[in-house]
Formats: C-alpha cells, structure tokens, sequence
C-alpha cells in the first residue's frame, strides 16, 4: 500500500481588527490573527502536512505573502486548493491529527465544528479527524497569549 506521512506547524500572533479564523470556524472573541490571508493558523499547519506528504514543498510555495492575490484570503479555499491538487497527484486524505496551542479563547464549544468544516474540506469522515487544544501553562508566546501555535499530522493514501 502507498503512504505518506505529513507532518506541518504554523503560528500567528493576535493583533485587534481582525476575525479570528481557526479550522474554517469565525470565533467570537476580541482579538484575530495577524497574517497576510485570512491567519486561520490550524488551516495552514493542516496545508503544509497535506503538501509534505505529497511531497509538494509547503504553502508559501504555492500561496506566497507577496502576491496580493492572498491578501486577507479565506485559508478555507486555500485549503480546498491543496486537496485538489493532492488529488490531481492521486492521493486521499487517509486522516488528520491536530493540536492547537493556546490559552485563550477556549476552544472547546468550536472542536466540533472545526472538524465538521474539516471535515467537508479534506473529503474524509469526521472520525478520520482529530483537533485538539491545549494551553502551554502560561509559558512562551502562546502562554503569555501573544499568539496561537498549531500543528498537525496527516496520513495519504492512493
Ligand atoms: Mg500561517
């Protein structure tokens, strides 16, 4: 059987003004993620470990921050264009693990929801999808709550 393993990490810091986007889900909450797309960190680790495993280089390959074509882009439709493309080179999306890193807000009533749009967006069932939140006990840039850190790991299959 033909298998890879991807394995992608991203961050952002929060900056005021901005939505904040993680997994495709719009969360309440006052601050957003400064980026040039949309900053929806877990979407772009997600991008990243599905481009890995195909052996596509990574997302700023395909999306770089000087194109104003990605200027505040929903990280959602960047995603569906690397699962197109993964699918063009004859791969599926075998499963998702991931873990997002923060202190606030609290990520639990959104999990569900996250995997959900995930869910929709890799074309896999949502139990071939994990995401996870943890703090980092109040240490480093995502426990003194300058940002959010997320990674992930995905498996293909032909
Ligand atoms: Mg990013």
């Amino acid at each position: 059987m033909d298998f890879r393993v991807g394995f992608g990490y991203d961050s952002h810091r929060f900056a005021p003004d901005r939505p904040l986007v993680i997994g495709g889900v719009v969360i309440p909450y006052e601050l957003g993620l400064k980026a040039h797309s949309d900053g929806d960190v877990l979407i772009h680790a997600v991008c990243d470990a599905l481009l890995g495993a195909a052996g596509l280089k990574d997302i700023g390959t395909w999306f770089p921050d000087t194109d104003d074509t990605w200027k505040n882009a929903d990280s959602a439709m960047l995603l569906s264009k690397v699962v197109s493309v993964i699918r063009e080179k004859g791969w599926a999306v075998n499963n998702l693990d991931c873990t997002l890193v923060l202190e606030k807000p609290k990520m639990k009533p959104y999990i569900d929801p996250i995997i959900d749009r995930l869910s929709q967006l890799l074309d896999a069932a949502p139990d071939r999808i994990a995401v996870k939140a943890k703090t980092n006990e109040k240490m480093g840039f995502t426990g003194e709550g300058e940002g959010i850190a997320a990674v992930a790991a995905v498996t293909l299959r032909r």
